[in-house]
């Protein structure tokens, strides 16, 4: 069982997903929901950004892949449809938020896990894709989707992520200030094992998810022994 914040390997990311995650979007993996891979591209400014207070995450869609046809990635637009016609994964993600927004369909469900560091991930929760559209980035088309995090404890996903009332995203450099300060390993015990990116205090007693100084790494352990001791 996977909850908001887990720390997690590759291995064990793809074992939860019962596939070896290869692509950053993956458009309902399995026929069930979708997944999103965030992953920090070196010398980039983060695109992926954070919105209402973790809340909402605004991910931007994929590049053509580097080498076709010799182009570069970031010299041209970002594919809606393959060669062949079909849709690209910008193309599956956008038409459904499109539907979404027409009211034709319920919007799609999106398990969103970021890597912080070579074969270390967060699973960053449950969104909902609730827009999508493109804008002119150095004169190019590039996707934007917005998604918003599932904390309603009446959520019929609560079976499947207990504990997501409350939560809010940790912006990416927060994780990594954290990760460095507390060096990969619980502060009470330092087991580098099953850890978690702990609210000092939770964000439903008014604690923030922006400052690295609330933000704390935990074991499983020490995780389930403190949210005993708040509820
Ligand atoms: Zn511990």
């Amino acid at each position: 069982m996977m909850n908001q914040g887990d720390i997690i390997s590759y291995l064990d990311m793809c074992k939860n997903e019962g596939v070896n995650l290869q692509r950053g979007m993956n458009f309902r993996l399995r026929s069930r929901h979708s997944v999103i891979l965030m992953s920090l591209r070196p010398g980039a400014p983060y695109a992926d950004r954070i919105e209402q207070e973790g809340k909402i995450l605004i991910y931007e869609g994929h590049d053509i892949p580097s080498q076709k046809n010799g182009l570069h990635p970031k010299a041209v637009d970002q594919p809606e449809k393959n060669p062949g016609g079909g849709l690209t994964q910008n193309g599956l993600f956008y038409r459904a938020a499109m539907q979404f927004k027409k009211g034709e369909s319920k919007p799609e469900l999106v398990k969103v896990y970021e890597k912080i560091r070579s074969g270390i991930w967060v699973y960053n929760g449950i969104f909902r894709l609730i827009d999508a559209w493109r804008e002119d980035i150095n004169n190019r088309k590039v996707f934007k989707y917005k998604l918003e995090l599932i904390d309603e404890m009446r959520s019929h996903l609560t079976e499947l992520a207990p504990g997501l009332d409350h939560h809010r995203v940790i912006p990416t450099s927060v994780k990594l200030t954290v990760w460095k300060r507390d060096k990969g390993a619980c502060v009470i015990c330092g087991s580098k094992d099953n850890l978690h990116f702990d609210h000092i205090i939770p964000y439903s007693k008014g604690g923030s998810s922006l400052v690295a100084e609330n933000i704390q790494l935990l074991c499983a352990r020490h995780n389930l022994g403190k949210r005993d001791k708040i509820e």
